[in-house]
């Protein structure tokens, strides 16, 4: 199954998705500290998770100042349910002091990475141990409207499915590719959309398959709901 990432094809998944779900606007765009500890708090843990371990955080510290100083057991506590609190705990620490240490010492601000090239303010993140290129660009697509376009386990997934990616690419290389196929204009809605349809039909396990606007570019359906492999034999190994 060819890989087909071309830009109309890319513009006709991301109408079809729109139509289907609406314009997603669900990040807050406000405080680009608060949205980069809450996308740290979100790796590799459901959105309901985030929220609860978010509202304990901003509600159990007074500012970022409390945050960055607390002890880890305390803070590992007040973020417990995103799991690995411990983890967390010492990455939020490591960013807000690479934060405060950017600026004047005494706030926390990543308005600075506005002010860089795009690929710049990425590698500035990534250098703080325990952000990646996921964490790294949705601060800097949804903050700063940057070119960048965060690929996480849904968009990874029906990227997949969509053949806009190989099987075989992993999640670096899935990013690379994404970032050079989608269209800047499209690539903040696209990766919120593509979110919504994994959380909604397109799941890992068990993908409801009934939007129809969307089967036609699925391999998955083509090959498993509407052809001859099992759920298991998917993706066929000649295709991987
Ligand atoms: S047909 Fe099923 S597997 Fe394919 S995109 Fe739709 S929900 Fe996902």
């Amino acid at each position: 199954m060819e890989v087909d990432n071309s830009e109309q094809r890319i513009r006709n998944i991301h109408q079809d998705l729109l139509d289907v779900y609406g314009e997603q606007n669900w990040h807050d765009n406000d405080d680009g500290v608060r949205q980069l500890l809450i996308t740290i708090l979100s790796q590799n843990v459901a959105d309901t998770n985030t929220a609860r371990a978010a509202e304990n955080l901003f509600n159990d510290f007074e500012n970022y100042r409390e945050i960055e100083e607390a002890s880890v057991e305390d803070l590992a506590d007040s973020i417990n349910p995103a799991g690995l609190p411990e983890t967390k705990a010492e990455r939020i620490q490591r960013t807000l002091k690479a934060l405060r240490e950017e600026g004047d010492q005494s706030e926390y601000s990543v308005e600075f990475l506005g002010e860089m090239e795009d690929s710049d303010a990425q590698a500035w993140l990534e250098e703080i141990k325990g952000i990646g290129p996921k964490t790294a660009s949705v601060l800097l697509n949804f903050h700063f409207d940057a070119d960048v376009m965060p690929v996480d386990t849904h968009v990874e997934r029906i990227s997949k499915r969509f053949r806009l990616i190989p099987f075989s690419a992993s999640n670096g290389k899935a990013h690379e590719l994404l970032n050079e196929a989608v269209p800047h204009d499209i690539k903040n809605s696209f990766h919120m959309l593509l979110i919504e349809h994994g959380k909604n039909n397109c799941t890992a396990r068990n993908p409801t398959c009934e939007e129809t606007k969307l089967k036609k570019y699925c391999t998955r359906y083509e090959l498993v709901e509407n052809g001859d492999l099992s759920p298991e034999q998917y993706p066929p190994e000649a295709s991987k």
